[in-house]
This record gives structure tokens, C-alpha cells and sequence, in this order.
């Protein structure tokens, strides 16, 4: 029997510009090494993963080739490849570098902790569902404003969820919803299971992330991201 292709795509083409730094985020150093380096390693780490796409700035390949997937012997980042303007022209191109895979795992490179587990019930379910994210039941309650910022509405908490990565689909489903989204340049859509529930005919599954994942965003999240690594 053929082994599942599996493939990484993790996203670092951002600019992140709400970290106020010179530095992209996703270079930044936490406990001496990149961000981008803990989920990738992740990534390595776990048997079923066949490769892994990194995809980043046209002028960061170099460094990402040299400096993070030599030096950190991360081989299974066979291909180092540019990302676009938005997010989603940045998965896009990792899309169609990972034809012909059986499911794809779209990752940010934003957040470094990505887990084993979360791994494992990403693809337990994408062979059940076909179409499944990761995220957590948010925390706090979440109000919808109107136009002038007063409490419009406040939606059942017990149904809202926070999204996180990894987002994880058949290949040629999400390769297909991205098709048609590129064709009629949509840029409504915030995040790749919006993709396949708009353009798919099939009902994205939510599975159990973890509080840890967070995205490194702004400064603050540095530090929490740091003590993170220390109770490691
Ligand atoms: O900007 P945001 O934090 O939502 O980005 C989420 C992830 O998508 C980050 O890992 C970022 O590097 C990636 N991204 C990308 N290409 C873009 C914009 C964001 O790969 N054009």
C-alpha cells in the first residue's frame, strides 16, 4: 500500500507588524533559537509527516535554507519557497507546491507550540472529515459591536471557539476551494477552513488544540512565550 503523503505547510511570509520590531517576528529568538525553529521541529518530529513546505519572504530564503533548516538539520524541509502579499496568497503558493500529497497542514510559523498530540487529532480527524482545525473554547465572553461600539449582541459562549493552526484537509479539496477563492480574488476569507466551508461542500470538524498555542503577535506574547519554554 502507498504511504499517506502528509505535508507540512508552514506560513512565514508575514511582516508581522504589530510585534514592533525590526526583526520579522518569526526570526525573533526565544530561549536562543527563531520562533519559526519549535514548530518545524515539530513537524520533523512526527512519523507521519512525509515533508515540510516552508514558506517565507522572497528575500529570507536564503536564511531560512542556511541559517534554520541546515542548522537546525530539519530535512524534511525540502522546499524553501516565497509567499505573497496577504496570508492566503502565501498558502496558496504552498498549495500548489504540494501537489499530488494526500493532506496538507497549514501551519503559522507564529506559533511555536505546536504539539505531538494536537498533531495526532489533526490527523485522526482529517481521515474521518476530510477538513478539520484546531482551536479551544474561548476563555472570556465575546461581545459583537455595533457601528458605535456599544454591546450589540453577546453569541452563547459555550458555542464560540477560538481558531488556532494547524488547519489540515484532503489536498485536493482545500487545493480546490483555493482555486476557485483565487479566481474571483476573495479576500474576505480570514483563514483556510473559511475557505472550504465558503467554495467546499463539506463541513470543517473543530478538534481539541491547546492553550498553549498561542501566536506570537505583540511584544507581550514574547514573554509568556518564553516562560512557556522554560516549564517545558
Ligand atoms: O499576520 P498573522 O499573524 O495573521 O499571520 C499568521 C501567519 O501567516 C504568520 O506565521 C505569518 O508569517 C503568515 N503570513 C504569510 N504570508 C503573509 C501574511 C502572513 O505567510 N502574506
Amino acid at each position: 500500500m502507498k504511504k499517506e503523503d502528509n505535508v507540512a505547510i508552514v506560513l512565514a511570509a508575514g511582516r508581522g507588524s504589530r510585534m514592533k520590531s525590526d526583526v520579522q517576528k518569526q526570526y525573533l529568538q526565544i530561549l536562543g533559537k527563531p520562533i519559526l525553529y519549535y514548530s518545524l521541529k515539530e513537524f520533523q518530529n512526527y512519523d507521519a509527516i512525509s515533508r515540510i513546505i516552508l514558506v517565507t519572504g522572497e528575500n529570507e530564503i536564503e536564511y531560512c535554507r542556511e541559517e534554520i533548516v541546515k542548522a537546525y538539520r530539519l530535512d524534511k524541509a525540502e522546499q524553501v519557497i516565497a509567499g505573497g502579499k496577504e496570508r492566503y496568497h502565501s498558502v496558496y503558493e504552498g498549495l500548489k507546491a504540494a501537489a499530488g500529497s494526500d493532506h496538507v497542514f497549514i501551519h503559522d510559523g507564529a506559533r511555536p507550540f505546536l504539539d505531538g498530540s494536537i498533531l495526532t487529532r489533526c490527523l485522526e480527524a482529517v481521515r474521518l472529515y476530510h477538513a478539520c482545525v484546531a482551536g479551544m473554547p474561548v476563555k472570556d465572553t465575546i461581545k459583537i459591536s455595533d457601528e458605535n461600539m456599544f454591546a450589540a449582541r453577546t453569541p452563547d459562549r459555550r458555542s464560540l471557539w477560538m481558531v488556532q493552526t494547524p488547519q489540515t484537509f484532503d489536498y485536493e479539496l482545500v487545493k480546490g476551494c483555493y482555486d476557485k477563492l483565487m479566481r474571483e480574488s476573495d479576500c474576505s476569507v480570514t483563514d483556510d477552513a473559511m475557505a472550504v466551508e465558503k467554495y467546499g461542500n463539506c463541513q470543517v470538524k473543530l478538534v481539541e488544540g491547546s492553550y498553549r498555542n498561542i501566536k506570537i503577535t505583540t511584544p507581550e506574547d514574547m514573554a509568556i512565550a518564553e516562560a512557556f519554554l522554560k516549564k517545558r
